[in-house]
């Protein structure tokens, strides 16, 4: 394959999607919406979603670690409202162990891995492109982390 591909939008393409097979140029921000960022030395970078997550999590994890109701009595009011899923459950625990947020979302996601991505030099490394098929996925983390916020200050404030 010597011949250079170019993306629908004409600039050279490094990969293709797994999901869609378009032609992408992650770092000319020419790509298709599977694109979700790439994953270097064991975390998620270039990635708007990640970022919005990343705010988001720090802001659930401080308040998961700062209760003062135990987290396995929370646990249990939440089981008890019939409202925690295996994803809510998930996000609570990870919150109080202060799990990092690559870890997080490459277990609740079904990332497709683009090519290999490889470096020489001063930044060498390895890494490779995530590909999302459906973005719902992403939108539902973000909707239980706000529920779970909610109904956990809610707890907290009849714990007295
Ligand atoms: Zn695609």
């Amino acid at each position: 394959m010597s011949k250079i591909k170019k993306t629908p939008e004409g600039n050279e393409a490094t990969e293709q999607c797994p999901i869609c097979d378009r032609w992408n140029a992650p770092g000319a921000c020419d790509h298709c919406e599977h694109y979700f960022g790439a994953y270097w030395d064991w975390e998620i970078i270039n990635s708007d979603r990640m970022e919005e997550f990343d705010r988001a999590w720090r802001t659930f994890t401080d308040l998961v670690q700062d209760l003062k109701t135990p987290v396995d009595t929370v646990t249990d009011e939440l089981v008890e409202l019939d409202v925690l899923g295996e994803q809510r459950k998930y996000l609570l625990q990870s919150a109080a162990d202060g799990e990092s947020v690559s870890c997080v979302l490459r277990e609740l996601l079904a990332f497709e891995e683009g090519s290999k991505v490889a470096t020489e030099g001063m930044v060498s490394g390895e890494g490779v492109t995530l590909y999302l098929d459906s973005p719902s996925d992403f939108t539902s983390i973000m909707d239980d982390i706000k529920k779970l916020t909610e109904l956990i200050k809610k707890i907290e404030a009849e714990q007295k």
